[in-house]
């Protein structure tokens, strides 16, 4: 079996004194490739050094929703060009709009689309980033597809309802869950996920946040994606190997990802 985590900050400080023992038990959980997350350019270095002494580790760059306040007039320079340097980045963002914890919509609206016209332009896939958002996000994206183009993406750390969820479906959007889905209260994201298809599902911890059932509350770490795995499988009735085998090869489909065995 071969899991992908298709979200992860293992830049974070709370990461820096264990990262090997942390290594070590994502190995054992069989997972076997990350995506690490990007949520200011400044990281690019540090996630880089990452992916140097990690191997199976590609990444993103891009700017968080709520960091829009830091994009400069060389920030998107500064996003292409890390985006054409080094063919480990799979992808750009993670970018969208989160109206929960912050209320300059029409600011993170402006950097939201710059990256989508970066993206369109290197034809890389997007990270999506959403917190009561969707109509907002909807609509932007729509009007995208119809001006400039469609562009490829996740919808990461999904938590929409199923109606919310088959709006980016629509759009053509792979839907990622993370340890929110295990969680007792998280009804819709369950019914959520049991409409995702087979071929647009993908699995993430979003680590060091959000650790799910039987770790809540614990620092979040890779090794966990297992988890999310064998809770969606047993929502979607269907065996362990089967929902790694798909959500793997989807991982691999949207981020032109090779993994080497
Ligand atoms: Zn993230």
């Amino acid at each position: 079996m071969q899991l992908i985590d298709t979200h992860v900050h293992i830049n974070f400080d709370v990461f820096e004194s264990d990262l090997e023992d942390i290594k070590t038990r994502w190995q054992q959980a069989q997972v076997v490739h990350l995506v690490h997350s990007c949520v200011e350019p400044s990281e690019f270095k540090s996630i880089q050094a990452l992916a140097d002494h990690f191997g199976n580790l590609s990444f993103a760059v891009g700017l968080h929703p709520l960091d829009a306040q830091k994009w400069t007039n060389t920030t998107e320079t500064e996003i292409l060009n890390y985006a054409k340097s080094d063919q480990r980045v799979v992808a750009i963002g993670e970018m969208g709009l989160d109206f929960y914890k912050a209320s300059n919509h029409q600011q993170q609206q402006q950097v939201l689309e710059a990256q989508l016209r970066i993206a369109h332009q290197l034809q890389k896939p997007i990270i999506i980033h959403c917190r009561d958002a969707a109509q907002k996000l909807k609509d932007v994206l729509e009007l995208f597809w119809q001006q400039t183009g469609e562009v490829k993406g996740v919808m990461h750390c999904w938590s929409g309802t199923p109606e919310e969820t088959q709006w980016f479906l629509d759009l053509g959007f792979y839907i990622s869950f993370s340890g929110v889905v295990t969680f007792k209260n998280a009804k819709t994201i369950q019914d959520s996920a049991k409409i995702v298809p087979n071929d647009r599902l993908l699995i993430e911890t979003d680590c060091p946040f959000l650790a799910p059932v039987p770790k809540r509350g614990k620092r979040n770490e890779p090794a966990n994606v297992r988890h999310v795995a064998e809770f969606l499988a047993k929502l979607r009735d269907v065996p362990i190997e089967t929902l790694a085998q798909q959500t793997t090869d989807n991982a691999c489909q949207l981020f032109n990802l090779s993994l080497d065995d």
